[in-house]
């Protein structure tokens, strides 16, 4: 059983990088982001709560991670382990859920925030069918415009710079004692963040020991 857990900046790849790897080695992928949204879109007790946070501009609190990381883990339908995503958020949590679930690696992706900001401030939204597109790397065929619809591009509200300083600085913050910790038990793989999709994959596989990745499987 692998038991991984993944963190990056915003905008580092770690979601495309995690179901990648779910895909391949059969893991469960929790990611705490999308099981907020289904929150959210059940009208739960938890969705409740995470769109009151949101609307007063702050992020969930940590508790409530916590306790919806632990029941998604409580599911035990990860016969073949699990990759997470959004958690741990601090330095109490990494010690309790490396002592619970016996962590194998943490995939610490590494984006410089120049790197961030040039990715994140060149994505661009279909407002109507809800394709995204990024400036760098998938340009849209006529500038402004959706390719699958012909809707205009929007930017999306908090992708404005001032926004992306604040959640740089909040991720620094809270990742830096997650990561000494993870750190002091020598569970953490760097890998640079900044190549191809494919490249970056391979060099996930490459320091976790597992069989290489060849992009036209
Ligand atoms: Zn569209």
């Amino acid at each position: 059983m692998r038991k991984y857990v993944i963190m990056g900046v915003q905008g580092s790849g770690k979601g495309t990088q995690a179901k990648m790897l779910r895909e391949d080695l059969d893991l469960a992928h929790i990611s705490v982001g999308d099981i907020f949204r289904w929150h959210v879109r059940q009208h739960t007790k938890i969705g409740a709560q995470v769109k009151r946070a949101m609307a007063a501009g702050e992020l969930v609190g940590d508790d409530l991670v916590e306790e919806v990381v632990r029941r998604r883990l409580g599911i035990h339908d990860w016969n073949y382990g699990f990759i997470i995503d959004g958690f741990p958020r601090n330095g109490r949590q990494a010690e309790f859920f490396m002592e619970s679930y016996d962590i194998d690696a943490v995939i610490h992706l590494e984006l410089p925030d120049d790197e961030v900001r040039r990715r994140v401030l060149s994505r661009r939204l279909c407002p109507n069918c809800g394709m995204d597109y990024n400036l760098i790397a998938d340009r849209p065929e006529v500038e402004g415009r959706c390719d699958i619809c012909g809707h205009g591009l929007i930017t999306r509200v908090d992708d404005t710079p001032e926004a992306l300083e604040a959640r740089l600085t909040d991720y620094h913050a809270k990742t830096r004692p997650v990561l000494e910790l993870f750190r002091r038990k020598e569970v953490v793989h760097d890998v640079d963040g900044r190549p191809p999709v494919d490249e970056v994959q391979s060099a996930i596989r490459k320091t976790l020991g597992l069989s290489g990745y060849r992009a036209d499987d």
